[in-house]
């Protein structure tokens, strides 16, 4: 091992990649266009990452002793470790070209593959590219890049630490390939692929790294292949190899996203240096900690304390959070003052935000505000609290402030809130409704969309020049006027049963709801990477929600004033506004989701008073939200579907309610679907073959259900057979009454040429199995 030099007493997990302005993302798509050639994109990347590097030690991270982690990524950090595992699936074992053009190929598939599929991150809205591993996978070291990296840091004065996905977590989000024999899983070649890491270690230890970060946040979760429990025992087995490596840097284990108190002892006697806890949504070890049992395992290593909150965009109690530093000081335990995960999750810069209203902006942390936090923080410990009182005084005023600044807590609201009976949440039972219903006259197989019609370039100009004043709000609604009567007109041609608006007035299915209701705000800047060059700018709901006016009835009553056929109503679920945004941290969840339902409600009953008789109501986050600790799923299912159903109780039994989940892998909530008591819902199904209507089938499923026929994820045109082939799978367990013809998904990402001819399909399909 290389000299022991312990961890500064100040670091963070990551830093978000993208750039301050997206450069990246500017750069990278330059080069996908043809643009720009490898060595522009090479040197816009070194640019970028020694600003990043610079800029941590400008906010208060050392430069000496590896406090400063690599956070560059071109794509994706599970990608990263593919590449460095050189586990390239045979199936790209074709392509020609540098590391990076095989790397984007992975990332992105090109003309003759398919990429890697995309899954989110744990718990948060990130996507990563899912390895794909069998028996006979190659892997092989191919370090140069996290080599380069330490080299770029060193010529810049900076001694950084190179940051790694770790093998366990690697290969437990792994799936097998299509080529893996049965009963294979890509955890089976855990010891080839930790030799391969010892490799890697070697390397970066002969470059002079002298610390190096491995992810594990497996040991966090129980919705992976194998338990936590689990995964602690692998993490052993692991870490016991890759601490023996002859040549290594000294390791920093990082556990983030959530609790790994139950294995904190246990990782402490691994043979690694530094182990990582995230303290934010995990915990101590009380009585580990109490007994100086904890403080006995960590001996001389160091305890790196994840007290700033990567996930969320407060400012830190600065003063809970040093009581709970200094009491891990005052047990004997060598600590850190760390970020819970990677602050990949948050946006850069509060001051980069001049539209926020000034008494929010001074509640807020962003990245660089977490990174000073961590840096007063790691000062308190070193030269005592009252170093640091003027900041403790700090914050502590900003956090008083937000206790009692008017829209936080709002009587009317949070009086609603506490008069929510059960009854509110029930609607009349399902038979009732289905023959109430019958005045809706839907057909058998009836035929309908996801909500979003594609949003055109010239959707996006109109809405830009809105925005910039161009054109006033009359020329605007005129044009979305304009928009969704050409869209009612083409459904009817087509001839789908139950129409929709097209949601043209839409930026995003989160966002427009956010600037509607009050208690949210909205940033110029605050973009976090969802996936790839992909950004998102979460809201921040910041206090109690409610609903000033109509949100969406003039659209939907517009749209149903063109048509005989029913149209559908159509609004975002509260738990996924809650997902996409970024929430208020002062009150549990399920509160913040009843204040977001009762919104909704209103709507509801608006929507109804306008004539309309179906709404559907989006919850692609239900599972994304799943809590990772198998424990808290219970208590999450029930607010989570409580709030659904308190957002849809109020319709009366003639109103149909739809809902519409995205994903088609809901077996483990398949419970809490039912649990919806939506009258219809439509899910992902036609990658998968229609695979869901087996489990609906045995599990009796008696409501409507729609899975999807076609998938809008490609601009591939399905015809009138294949999507007819998949009806008749579906309707040999469900009954046509039951049975719903939709896409997998909305339509926005598409173009109308296909949309048209695979919708055109769609009606001829149903039309061709009702017929039969
Ligand atoms: N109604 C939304 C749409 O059609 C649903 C999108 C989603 O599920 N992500 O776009
Ligand atoms: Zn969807």
């Amino acid at each position: 091992m290389t000299a022991k030099t312990p961890l500064p007493t100040a670091t963070i997990l990551g830093y978000p990649r993208l750039g301050r302005r997206r450069e990246l993302k500017r750069a990278i798509e330059s080069f996908w266009k043809g643009n720009s050639s490898e060595a522009e994109l090479t040197a816009t990347a070194r640019e970028l990452r020694a600003a990043t590097r610079a800029r941590l030690v400008e906010l208060g991270l050392p430069a000496e002793g590896g406090a400063v982690p690599e956070s560059f990524s071109f794509y994706d950090q599970v990608l990263d470790a593919t590449l460095a595992l050189g586990a390239i699936p045979s199936r790209f074992s074709d392509v020609q070209g540098s590391d990076l053009v095989t790397y984007f190929a992975l990332a992105r598939g090109d003309k003759d593959h398919q990429p890697l599929e995309m899954t989110k991150w744990f718990d948060t809205n990130y996507h990563y590219s899912v390895p794909e591993i069998d028996e006979r996978t190659p892997f092989a070291a191919n370090p140069a890049a996290l080599v380069a990296q330490v080299a770029e840091a060193a010529a810049q004065g900076i001694e950084s630490r190179p940051v790694l996905v770790g093998p366990v977590t690697y290969l437990l989000l792994a799936k097998a390939s299509d080529d893996a024999g049965e009963g294979f899983s890509p955890i089976d070649r855990l010891d080839e692929v930790v030799a391969v890491y010892v490799e890697l270690l070697g390397a970066l230890a002969a470059a002079g790294a002298g610390w190096v970060q491995l992810d594990e946040p497996a040991l966090v979760s129980d919705s992976l292949s194998v338990s936590r429990e689990e995964a602690l025992a692998l993490v052993e087995k692991a870490y016991a190899a890759l601490g023996g490596a002859d040549s290594r840097p000294q390791i920093l284990l990082t556990a983030p996203y959530g609790d790994s108190s139950a294995g904190l002892t246990r990782l402490a006697a691994l043979p690694v240096e530094a182990v990582q806890a995230d303290l934010v949504r995990g915990s101590l070890p009380q009585q580990a900690l109490a007994s100086g049992e904890l403080a006995r395992a960590f001996g001389e290593k160091q305890f790196v304390a994840g007290v700033v909150d990567g996930r969320n965009i407060w400012r830190t109690d600065l003063r809970a959070a040093f009581a709970q530093l200094a009491g891990l000081k005052d047990a004997g335990i060598s600590v850190v003052v760390g970020t819970s995960n990677n602050l990949q999750h948050v946006p850069h810069d509060v001051n980069d935000e001049t539209k926020l209203d000034a008494r929010l902006k001074s509640w807020l942390a962003f990245a660089d505000q977490k990174v000073e936090q961590v840096a007063v923080l790691a000062r308190g410990l070193a030269e005592g609290a009252a170093a640091i009182e003027p900041e403790l005084a700090v914050t502590e005023a900003a956090l008083a402030d937000r206790a009692s600044a008017p829209g936080v807590h709002v009587d009317g609201v949070r009086g609603r809130v506490g008069a929510v009976t059960d009854a509110d949440r029930n609607r009349a039972d399902e038979a009732t409704r289905r023959e109430a219903q019958e005045g809706l006259s839907i057909p058998n197989l009836a035929t309908t969309t996801i909500g979003s019609f594609p949003q055109t370039g010239e959707i996006r100009k109109a809405r830009a020049a809105f925005g910039r004043g161009e054109i006033d709000q009359n020329a605007y609604d005129g044009f979305l006027r304009d928009e969704i009567a050409r869209v009612i007109k083409l459904q009817e041609e087509i001839g789908l049963d139950v129409l929709v608006h097209g949601e043209a007035e839409r930026n995003d299915m989160v966002q427009y709801f956010a600037e509607l209701l009050d208690g949210f705000a909205v940033t110029e800047n605050g973009w976090v990477q969802s996936y790839g060059t992909r950004a998102t700018r979460p809201s921040i709901l910041w206090g109690d929600v409610s609903r000033p006016a109509p949100m969406t009835v003039a659209w939907s009553a517009y749209a149903q004033s063109l048509t005989q056929q029913p149209v559908k109503g159509m609004l975002t679920g509260p738990v996924t506004i809650l997902a996409w945004s970024f929430v208020r941290d002062d009150q549990p969840l399920g509160d913040t989701a009843a204040q977001v339902a009762l919104a909704l409600r209103d709507e509801i009953d608006d929507l109804v008073d306008a004539g309309i008789n179906i709404v559907q109501v989006d919850e692609p986050a239900l599972r994304e939200l799943l809590p990772l600790d198998a424990d808290r799923q219970g208590s999450y299912l029930d607010w989570s579907v409580g709030s659904f159903r308190l957002a849809t109780g109020g319709a009366a039994p003639e109103v149909q309610i739809h809902t519409h989940l995205c994903y088609s892998e809901f077996g483990e909530i398949i419970d809490a679907v039912d649990g919806l008591d939506a009258d219809v819902t439509s899910i992902e199904a036609a990658r998968s073959r229609m695979d869901v209507v087996e489990p609906l089938g045995d599990h009796g499923y008696s409501r409507g259900i729609g899975p999807g026929v076609y998938d809008i994820h490609s601009p591939r045109v399905p015809s009138i057979d294949e999507q007819s082939e998949l009806i008749r799978i579906a309707a040999k367990r469900i009954p046509g009454k039951q049975l719903w013809i939709n896409p997998d998904c909305g339509l926005k990402t598409r173009g109308y040429e296909e949309t048209v001819a695979s919708l055109t399909n769609l009606v001829q399909a149903a039309k061709a199995v009702r017929e039969a």
